[in-house]
């Protein structure tokens, strides 16, 4: 039997007044958190939530998500963490696809609604029983809703875990889907905590040298979740949350709570980058910080010099998708590192490369689309055998990414497969072009993407955030990819934005810049 809970429980037997959770000032010890999180597991008992049932939560990284994610396994249901951006009628989406019985949601303010969109989907839900809302008093009279802060302090502080096995999904993950409604990936307890256990003897984390977790990746998703929460909380670590990726807040918290370790997405290290200033104690923060690990989309190099020339950490890439839990390929910290690859396979995982009809590609450089194999794979898309038996055959996982693979066994993400162009029957991969633009002293950060064109099918198209002051014109970067690359490759139209769109996890969101102006999109992350 396994029970993922126990990641919290054992930490909290062994380290008890070691601090397991930070927020600004507030602090919680191991004990405490396990404490509040057996209090959930009592009142989800009581509300007659039976092992295997679905429990919904949307809430940001604050001190509750680990608390009710632990205290929902406990009572030996599924957790499915839903994203916070999610408006009404998804969320809806989202908890009659896992068939969720209960549903917590943190009530949020004017600039993240989420309280208020989650009462409205829960309403159009009749089969989700009951919904908690975290850091509201009142519910307005509705008998199926609770403040949490009403009905937690009376339960009990002890609960016996639920008995679950290794097979039981644990997780249930919705994937954002390109094509078609977001597809939930369910987890096992095995699946989620070898994962956590492989990945920190990646980053050299034990009991004996826990570290200082800086968490800005959202714990919905499947990154931050694994890498930061389940891993730090396997060896008793302490996790320092920031709800809202900002680059000057994250480098503050670096200085002042000395972190040992970092885990983003790229466009946060750029952030990290541009927001360094004289106020910023650079080599304090260089001498706390071991590990600096980068996943969920390439890694431009210019970046990776960049960080470590600055913090003296050189970044270490992780890759994988909320279907392979998510780590499967990281750099290997015994060898070289190997400036743009994805690393090897990890411990007890397999990757091959595959052509469309699934056979194998064999061959130095010679690119396929990745397939992986091992304890990390999903048990399938929940509800949707069709779905997983086109992904999943004989337990290889295909994952929609081109790679190719070198000589000593590294591999190198070449694109999605979907981002792929198509000009005039040349296959070009965005990621390339995107390298070269980035090398330009002038420009800070650039996407770029296939629109539709009469005479080529596709047509390439940067878009580019400048260096703050520079002055650049669309010739001008033309000229430097085209001087750099074949002339089937390089950009034909460059558009200048302040901030590109990004995903609730900091990704590029390429599908936004296809249908709408980079400038337009707005919310992004921009200088
Ligand atoms: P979402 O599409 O919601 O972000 P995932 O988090 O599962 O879903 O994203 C997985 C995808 O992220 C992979 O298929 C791949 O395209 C991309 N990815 C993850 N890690 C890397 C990496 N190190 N380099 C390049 N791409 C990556």
């Amino acid at each position: 039997m396994l029970n993922l809970s126990m990641f919290l429980e054992d930490s909290a037997r062994k380290y008890p007044s070691r601090d397991a959770l930070v927020l600004g000032e507030e602090r919680l010890t191991y004990a405490e958190t396990d404490a509040l999180s057996n209090q959930i597991a009592n009142l989800l008992v009581e509300s007659g939530i039976e092992p295997g049932d679905r429990i919904a939560i949307s809430c940001p990284n604050l001190p509750w998500f680990p608390i009710v994610y632990y205290g929902i396994l406990k009572a030996g249901a599924v957790v499915v963490p839903l994203n916070i951006l999610l408006k009404g009628s998804e969320i809806a989406y989202h908890l009659t696809d896992a068939g969720a019985t209960a549903y917590f949601c943190f009530e949020g303010g004017p600039d993240l609604p989420i309280g208020k969109y989650g009462r409205a989907a829960f309403h159009e839900v009749p089969g989700c029983r009951t919904m908690f809302v975290i850091g509201a008093d009142d519910t307005a009279g509705d008998e199926r809703i609770a403040a949490l802060s009403a009905v937690l302090p009376s339960q009990p502080t002890e609960f016996e875990s639920a008995v679950r096995e290794a097979t039981d999904t644990a997780v249930i993950l919705y994937t954002s889907g390109t094509t078609g409604r977001p597809k939930g990936a369910e987890l096992t307890h095995a699946n989620m905590a070898m994962n956590a256990i492989a990945s920190n003897r990646l980053f050299d984390s034990t009991p004996g040298r826990p570290d200082t977790h800086l968490v800005t990746l959202p714990l919905f998703h499947s990154f931050g979740q694994t890498v930061n929460m389940n891993a730090g909380f396997a060896v008793g670590s302490t996790l320092v949350m920031l709800p809202r990726f900002d680059a000057g807040a994250a480098l503050t918290i670096m200085e002042r709570e000395s972190i040992t370790m970092f885990a983003g997405v790229p466009t946060m290290y750029w952030g990290l980058l541009g927001a360094v200033d004289d106020s910023v104690n650079v080599t304090r923060i260089a001498d706390n910080l071991r590990r600096a690990i980068s996943g969920g989309a390439a890694l431009p190099v210019e970046i990776l010099d960049r960080f470590a020339d600055r913090f003296g950490v050189q970044i270490l890439e992780a890759y994988g998708l909320s279907e392979t839990s998510p780590i499967a390929l990281f750099s290997d910290p015994e060898r070289d590192p190997r400036p743009g690859s994805i690393g090897i396979p990890i411990w007890g995982v397999e990757v091959k490369l595959v052509d469309p009809d699934w056979n194998t590609i064999e061959g130095v450089d010679t690119v396929g689309e990745i397939a992986i194999r091992g304890h990390n794979i999903m048990k399938g898309y929940y509800g949707r055998p069709d779905a997983t038996a086109e992904s999943i055959q004989s337990g290889w996982f295909r994952t929609g990414d081109l790679a190719r693979r070198d000589a000593d066994g590294f591999y190198y993400i070449v694109d999605r497969a979907k981002d792929m162009i198509v000009r005039g029957g040349f296959n070009v991969y965005p990621r390339e072009i995107e390298e070269v633009l980035i090398t330009h002293p002038s420009v800070s950060l650039a996407a770029v993407i296939g629109v539709s064109d009469e005479r080529y099918g596709e047509e390439i198209k940067a878009y580019v955030i400048p260096e703050p002051g520079a002055q650049i014109t669309e010739p001008e970067l033309i000229g430097w990819c085209k001087e750099r690359m074949a002339s089937y490759k390089y950009p034909r139209s460059v558009e200048f934005a302040t901030a590109l769109p990004m995903t609730a996890t900091g990704k590029l969101l390429k599908r936004e810049l296809s249908s709408a102006s980079a400038t337009a999109v707005g919310s992004g992350l921009g200088q």
